[in-house]
């Protein structure tokens, strides 16, 4: 049995514990003490970027009404099974649903529950793909049939296209849909093991029914995939229906909570208007009708719909990382330096901080990481915004029959979604490791973060893919210039591009390199430059002619992917720089923090140039000087916004409840946090551990123990 504690412990232990103490500094007065630093008001910016302070109130009040139901509790997320994590998310859903049409939410209250709850659950390809696919390729026959329904929740869909063995190759699917003109339906099959339906969100446990892609035959012709909306599971029972086989593909690397499933059809019959035919049609006779030429893209708009939510949701992901990591490594301290070391005595640190370790934050090569970050992420923010207000505009004009924005929307938002996904994959990433060990934590919010959204550079369209997609409309604008035709919309620059091209780079001191001018200068050139290289590849490949398809494009991938890729690089960053100019003519932000948002939007600038130095040192544009210059701006940048690192992590507005991070905590009590979270863990249930009594305590016998 232990001694209990004594006086003379007591007193032996006092000493020892007041010198390892002196100096120690709480986490909390750390946080505190970041944000006396900050130069602005970040409650102000908050309120810039949550479109007013009236919307952040609103979130608060959306916070305490989620908190408070047992399915909006998140205190036990990170300990939960797959089975757990499925109902869990469905339950997040179907309740917040609830709240809505009990509470007569809007539409806006249940955008912003979902982001706060994250849950991602066995509905998220019913609202991201069924409801949207019935609304832009349904008549409006089948929209007044299946809509009310589905907003009810009465069905539940998913969107069924990517087989075993085909992905990309979307023509290449082998599911057949065949017109029975005796019937007057089609007869829906799966022809081999390939052609299983495989990944649909949803589809494992839950939908009740699919909008399938298939492909269509009618009068003995193959008309290649089109849109079917397929029952399969039994409404009373939830059992799949005849020759319906359907199941969950199993554990993934993360995005647990969501059953994708798996399909097959065994001569399956559906009725002739389960197609959807707002587009193209197939007649009670069989005969098909194809789209009108004009619309024969139609089918484009749902993608650039959910390629558009994709670009918005990046810098969604990317601003709550880069929120926990600032904010933990502003109070995580590390590594003392010793007292009166020159660097520290030239370090403009608060007296106080001297005998104690540094923040991390404070590490050169933290905040080199960071600081980018943030300025990536309010980047992101303002593209997503953008892009959403690109694909509205389009949506109205789609409705009066104007598709003549699509192409360069299709392109646009195909390479953003590559471009934007893999800032915020890899700087998720960047953002755990910058938290050391505890960012391993599931409670840090880091990993499961990083989990469920990297599959966004693989999942409707792998980037690799999209990029192509963008650099196939880039190469036809390049011929389309040289040809000494007007260019118009992104690729705009494409039409000087011939006569800038031994233009010269501005730049004399490092400082120039903060101008947008200087920057987004260097930035088309290099995408003009990698446009006309990738052209010039690809028609090489060719034997002197450019085709898009075929060995002369596959030899070409690298080249156009890069094209691609600085292609939307530019348009990111010169979005950013519309977006913070409109806000200074608009007066839309106080001096301050209008300043710090320009000084992020250079930041920005200088680090998608670094990424480009070789192409601008091999083109010629900039002197190796110019280039190192590049280096010593993006350090004078980050220096300067160092102070206000924690307040544009705060200027996002993340509630605690909605990060979930036992670093990311607003008010820096992370060790607490940390403790709090292992204490609930099943594994310490009991004291001894689920495994003492099968493997452990056989193990240590008693005859062992008898000698301890
Ligand atoms: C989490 C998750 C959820 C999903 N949800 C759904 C869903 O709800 N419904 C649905 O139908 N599908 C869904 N998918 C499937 C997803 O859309 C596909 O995985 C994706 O489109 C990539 O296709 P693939 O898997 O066939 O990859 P592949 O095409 O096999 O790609 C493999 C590699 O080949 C390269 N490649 C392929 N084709 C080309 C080409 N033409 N040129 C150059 N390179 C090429 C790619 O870049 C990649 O590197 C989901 C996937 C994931 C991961």
């Amino acid at each position: 049995m232990p001694r209990p504690v004594d006086a003379r412990d007591k007193q032996l232990i006092e000493a020892p514990c007041r010198e390892v103490l002196l100096g120690a500094i709480s986490p909390m007065d750390d946080a505190a003490r970041e944000r006396a630093r900050s130069t602005f008001d970040s409650n102000e910016l908050a309120a810039f970027l949550h479109d007013g302070e009236d919307k952040l109130q609103r979130r608060e009040e959306l916070v305490k009404l989620l908190s408070s139901q047992p399915w909006g509790d998140k205190t036990h997320r990170y300990f939960l099974t797959r089975e757990q994590e499925y109902v869990g998310g469905l339950k997040a859903m179907v309740g917040m649903w609830q709240q809505m049409r009990q509470g007569r939410l809007s539409l806006e209250d249940g955008i912003a529950m979902r982001s706060l709850a994250y849950f991602p659950g066995g509905l998220e390809l019913h609202i991201g793909m069924f409801i949207p696919t019935l609304l832009s390729q349904g008549t409006p026959e089948q929209q007044a049939k299946w809509l009310p329904m589905s907003n009810r929740l009465q069905i539940i869909g998913t969107y069924a296209q990517t087989e075993l063995g085909h992905g990309t190759f979307v023509r290449g699917l082998q599911t057949v849909a065949v017109y029975d003109e005796a019937s007057r339906e089609f007869v829906v099959h799966t022809p081999s093991l390939e052609a299983h339906k495989w990944w649909p969100g949803g589809l494992g446990k839950t939908a009740t029914h699919v909008i399938l892609m298939a492909r269509l035959f009618a009068q003995g012709r193959d008309y290649g995939p089109h849109a079917f909306v397929v029952q399969i599971r039994d409404m009373a029972t939830h059992l799949p229906l005849p020759g319906i086989t359907v199941g969950d593909i199993g554990p993934k690397m993360g995005f647990n909570s969501v059953d994708n499933g798996y399909l097959a059809f065994d001569h399956v019959r559906i009725p002739r208007d389960a197609m959807l035919m707002r587009f193209s049609q197939v007649t009670e006779e069989g005969r098909y009708v194809p789209p009108p030429p004009d619309n024969q893209k139609a089918s484009y708009a749902t993608m650039v719909y959910v390629r558009a939510t994709i670009v918005r949701d990046s810098g969604d992901f990317l601003s709550r990382a880069v929120t926990i990591a600032t904010r933990y490594t502003a109070v995580r301290r590390q590594t003392a330096s010793k007292l009166g070391e020159p660097e520290l005595q030239a370090r403009q640190l608060p007296p106080l901080l001297l005998p104690a370790c540094w923040p991390v934050l404070d590490y050169d090569n933290v905040q080199q990481t960071l600081l980018p970050l943030l300025a990536r992420a309010y980047s992101l923010v303002f593209m997503g915004r953008s892009m959403m207000d690109m694909y509205n505009s389009f949506d109205a004009a789609r409705s009066r029959g104007d598709f003549g924005v699509l192409p360069e929307l299709h392109a646009l938002s195909s390479g953003l979604k590559a471009l934007c996904t893999d800032i915020t994959a890899a700087g998720i990433e960047a953002c755990r490791r910058q938290c050391g060990g505890h960012g391993y934590m599931l409670a840090s919010g880091l990993p499961t973060l990083f989990n469920s959204y990297v599959q966004n550079c693989t999942w409707e369209g792998d980037n690799s893919v999209m990029y192509l997609q963008a650099a196939r409309y880039l190469v036809k604008n390049v011929l389309a210039a040289q040809a000494g035709k007007p260019i118009t919309g992104s690729a705009k620059y494409l039409s000087s591009a011939a006569q800038q091209a031994d233009a010269k780079c501005g730049v004399s001191t490092a400082d120039d390199w903060r101008s947008p001018a200087h920057q987004l200068a260097a930035l088309t050139r290099v995408a003009a430059q990698l446009a006309a290289q990738a052209t010039q590849v690809l028609a090489r490949a060719g034997g002197g002619r450019v085709a898009f398809d075929g060995e002369p494009w596959n030899n070409s991938t690298v080249d156009l992917i890069r094209a691609a890729r600085a292609h939307v690089a530019l348009y990111l960053h010169q979005n950013f720089v519309d977006c913070v100019e409109a806000a200074a003519s608009q007066r839309a932000l106080g001096a301050a923090a209008s300043g710090v948002l320009r000084e992020l939007m250079q930041l920005h600038g200088v680090v998608l140039l670094l990424e480009a130095s070789s192409d601008l040192l091999e083109g010629g544009y900039c002197s190796g000087r110019q280039a190192g210059m590049l280096r010593e701006q993006q350090r004078a940048l980050v220096r300067s916004l160092r102070p206000n690192a924690i307040s544009l992590a705060d200027s996002f507005a993340y509630p605690d409840y909605q990060l979930n991070s036992a670093l990311g905590r607003k008010d820096g009590n992370v060790y607490q946090a940390l403790l709090d979270s292992a204490r609930i863990s099943p594994l310490n249930a009991t004291h001894e551990g689920p495994a003492w009594k099968e493997v452990l305590e056989p193990l240590l016998s008693p005859a062992v123990r008898s000698r301890l």
